[in-house]
């Protein structure tokens, strides 16, 4: 297989190297100084890195140019997202511009799409994605948050759980149940709604490192208007499903992380030889690149218009899983230094950058499907064994 550039891919990895060259900040290409998270609100850093992205009309690459994308190719995508991974440069791209946009444009009436889309490329509506609660997770069309029209609006009641950065967004998308006698996938619709709405309310949950950015939502006698249900009512399954051809290789990820291992290569130089940190070292590499190559695979069949399916859970699960292997791999390398935060007193390594990784990577085996429904569809749809 041929991963070389085309003359036209060529000149399109310039144009984007250069624009990194003369406006990304030096504190994410030079210091390596890594982006708080892909939303970024209250960090000046990213804000202001966002604006400049925004300026050059590559905020959301693969939407339509008449709602303000970049319309954007597959392997354009692949490109600006494979050089910013190697520069260490985030993309501000966020939930609101790969999946509530997308559902919009493809969904939404033209008042919606007038209404909701330029917030989102001005940066100006953040969105968390209230789908899982407390007994819908892998099993996530079991879920129960109830939703009863009401003349001109919806009354909402329940609960969400596990909704990321709730407290620092200010939009909410969402699935509630709109027919409870319907079969289970088939009585969903799908709202959006603003934060800051009478009845709603949010609760961090503290987690082992910290922090809280998982959050349970409550929702008591919430009213959304009809008008912010996007398509059609009971089909907010399938509206969920679907999106906009965007480019979905994990090569940000498989890039991202081959650079962390080179990184930990570079503190703990030089290790004697038949030392087995060294050769985990060499392994995790070698598995690196595999992710590397794995990304190459999906963006190949995406460029020729085939849905990955599951080749994608082959990227998400291996890529998951050996970003655990690295980061429990680094921590015991660098010993107990290694498992320091920030703000450890001078003694953690690295500013606690190991630590924070590893508690970024445990749960990642879980968010947006278990390694073990991954494994489900690779079997089935991968191998065509049975389902059940
Ligand atoms: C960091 C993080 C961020 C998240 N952010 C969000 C968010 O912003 N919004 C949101 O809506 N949700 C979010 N989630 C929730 C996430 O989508 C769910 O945690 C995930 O889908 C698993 O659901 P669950 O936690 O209910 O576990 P369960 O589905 O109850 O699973 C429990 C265990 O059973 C296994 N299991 C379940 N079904 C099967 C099966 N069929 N075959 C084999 N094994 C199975 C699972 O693999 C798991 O090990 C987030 C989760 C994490 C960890």
């Amino acid at each position: 297989m041929d991963y070389r550039d085309t003359e036209e891919e060529q000149r399109w990895r310039t144009e984007v190297r250069r624009f990194l060259r003369a406006e990304a900040p030096t504190e994410y290409i030079d210091e390596h100084i890594p982006a708080v998270d892909t939303y970024g609100l209250g960090d000046e850093l990213f804000q202001g890195w966002r604006a400049k992205v925004a300026k050059q009309g590559w905020i959301a690459a693969h939407w339509p140019k008449e709602y303000g994308g970049a319309a954007l190719s597959v392997m354009e995508q692949f490109i600006m997202k494979e050089e910013f991974a190697r520069n260490r440069v985030p993309h501000p791209g966020g939930r609101q511009v790969e999946m509530v946009g997308p559902t919009i444009i493809l969904h939404g009436t033209d008042e919606q799409k007038a209404e909701l889309l330029p917030p989102i490329l001005e940066g100006e509506h953040i969105y968390c994605q209230g789908f899982s609660e407390p007994g819908a997770g892998s099993d996530l069309a079991a879920l129960q948050l109830r939703a009863v029209r009401e003349g001109d609006e919806y009354v909402l009641n329940g609960q969400k759980i596990w909704t990321s950065n709730a407290t620092s967004c200010n939009w909410m998308f969402l699935l509630a149940r709109t027919d409870p006698e319907a079969p289970k996938h088939r009585g969903i619709s799908y709202f959006v709604t603003p934060m800051e709405t009478e009845g709603l309310t949010v609760r961090p949950i503290p987690d082992m490192a910290g922090g809280a950015e998982l959050c349970e939502t409550f929702f008591d006698n919430v009213r959304i208007p009809a008008g912010y249900r996007i398509g059609e009512e009971n089909r907010g399954w399938y509206v969920a499903m679907t999106t906009l051809d965007f480019e979905r290789s994990g090569i940000a990820g498989a890039i991202g992380l081959q650079l962390n291992i080179l990184d930990l290569v570079e503190m703990v130089k030089p290790l004697p030889e038949g030392s087995p940190d060294r050769l985990e070292l060499a392994e995790l590499y070698l598995a690196s690149e595999v992710a590397r190559q794995m990304s190459y695979q999906v963006a190949a069949l995406q460029d020729r218009d085939e849905v990955p399916n599951y080749e994608a859970s082959m990227v998400k699960l291996f890529s998951s899983e050996l970003s655990r292997r690295y980061a429990t791999s680094a921590v015991s390398i660098l010993g107990l230094a290694g498992q320091l935060m920030a703000g450890s007193h001078g003694h953690e390594v690295n500013e606690g950058r190991i630590a924070r990784y590893l508690s970024g990577s445990l749960p990642s085996v879980i968010a947006g499907g278990t390694s073990e429904i991954q494994r489900g569809i690779i079997a089935t749809r991968g191998l065509g064994l049975p389902r059940g």
